[in-house]
């Protein structure tokens, strides 16, 4: 018998009272396969964009610290019926919210990192029998204010737990049969892979693919636990998450796209020392992730410098820019949300160049124009017209022949 579980449940895993139910029955089976089992939920379904799209039909541009105090709401909704199906079933259970779990983070609104999990009330309840089950995506930060961790965040809520308590193993159970060589939604031909190593899907999920939280990936490689990606819908093997096998040959493991991002340039900014600096430290302290990042060439003593950012920081970022460009001198802030990132990834990319050269070849066969590129050992990325994006993740999945 295996000493503890942690299993994580998405949104649509636990979409309706039936599939709570189902939750339920898998839950009470794995109880008996281990002696502790920590469960991990969303919000059921769509609570969560339902949640956001309520708050901004009451404000433009809601403060962090009330959003996070609304979406936690939906986890709440979930924990408790879910622990409520599993008692009706006859057997033990408890919810718990990120706060009651111990779950403390930093001080970051909407995308909260966890410090520090105190686990006293976690393995008092799992030394009396209990199955518990944690609202996913939230935590508490030092002034006892709720926060989370960012959209997708109970993937990092689970191996985080995972982590703490030493789990022989953590599943993260979704709507489809685990990771695939692109989104099986948007192209059909995409197969599952049965083992990806924690680099590549660590990729995959920072450049689009969903079905992982990018954060979760790092903190199980970190951490060494052993993950997997898991139907709820039906018994599966599903993708098992493993250590990079040392390999020379070029293999090419999926592709993604993102199409929730936005590409801002800064036009004729003064091209000096420092400049960059400003710019960029200044976002940085915001919190405002930045991608990808193009300076040209200079022209009379200025220069352009474009970026992208997640969607979600962008209307902060353009404010932010605005304010900036007035400071250095730079002419105008000019921005596009209609661009998508479609990229490539796999072991050997950076060092054949045969691959690029391919990659290159079926955008331009489809008359794709490349408005920025970026590279490293195990990707190749471009920003693109959105409007172009399945069209080109489609071809790049069969160029390929994944
Ligand atoms: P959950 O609510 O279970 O966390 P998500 O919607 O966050 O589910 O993630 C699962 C979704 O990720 C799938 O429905 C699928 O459309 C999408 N997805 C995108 N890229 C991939 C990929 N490469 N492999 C599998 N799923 C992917
Ligand atoms: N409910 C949150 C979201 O929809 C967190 C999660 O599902 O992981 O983003
Ligand atoms: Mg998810």
């Amino acid at each position: 018998m295996e000493s503890c579980i942690v299993q994580k449940y998405g949104g649509t895993s636990v979409g309706s009272i039936e599939r709570i139910q189902a939750v339920a029955d898998r839950i009470i089976e794995t109880k008996r396969e281990a002696k502790n089992v920590v469960v991990v939920v969303s919000a059921m379904g769509k609570t969560t964009d339902d949640l956001i799209n309520m708050a901004k039909s009451i404000h433009d541009n809601p403060s962090s610290r009330e959003l996070d105090q609304l979406l936690s709401t939906g986890e709440q909704i979930s924990i408790a019926l879910l622990a409520m199906a599993i008692e009706a079933k006859g057997s033990r259970a408890i919810s718990l919210t990120g706060a009651q779990c111990g779950i403390v983070t930093d001080l970051v609104h909407k995308k909260a990192r966890i410090n520090e999990i105190k686990t006293n009330r976690l393995e008092k309840e799992l030394g009396e029998g209990k199955v518990v089950i944690v609202a996913g995506f939230q935590g508490l930060n030092e002034y006892s204010d709720v926060t989370t961790l960012g959209r997708g965040g109970s993937d990092t809520t689970a191996v985080a737990l995972a982590a703490v308590l030493k789990a022989d193993r953590c599943e993260i159970y979704t709507d489809v049969d685990g990771v695939y060589t692109a989104d099986p939604r948007k192209v059909e031909s995409a197969r599952l892979i049965p083992e990806i190593s924690y680099d590549e899907v660590l990729e995959l999920a920072s450049l689009g693919a969903q079905v992982l939280h990018p954060r979760s990936i790092e903190l199980a490689r970190r951490y060494k636990v052993p993950l997997s990606v898991l139907s709820s819908f039906k018994k599966s093997k599903g993708t098992k998450i493993v250590e990079a096998k040392k390999m020379e040959k070029v293999e090419i493991r999926g592709v993604s796209l993102d199409d929730d991002i936005a590409k801002i340039s800064m036009l004729e900014v003064p091209d000096r020392p420092g400049i960059a600096f400003k710019i960029l430290s200044e976002l940085a302290e915001n919190h405002i992730h930045l991608d990808m990042i193009l300076q040209n060439v200079n022209r009379n003593g200025v220069n352009d410098i474009s970026f992208t950012v997640p969607m979600d920081d962008f209307q902060e970022a353009v404010t932010l820019c605005q304010k900036l460009a007035f400071e250095i001198g730079a002419q105008k802030v000019v921005y596009d949300q209609g661009v998508a990132k479609v990229s490539i990834v796999g072991t050997g990319i950076g060092t054949h160049a045969e691959i690029a050269s391919k990659y290159f070849q079926t955008l331009y066969n489809l008359g794709i124009n490349i408005q920025m590129i970026s590279t490293s050992e195990i990707k190749l990325s471009s920003i693109i017209d959105g409007t172009c994006g399945e069209e080109a993740l489609a071809a790049l999945h069969d160029a390929f022949e994944l």
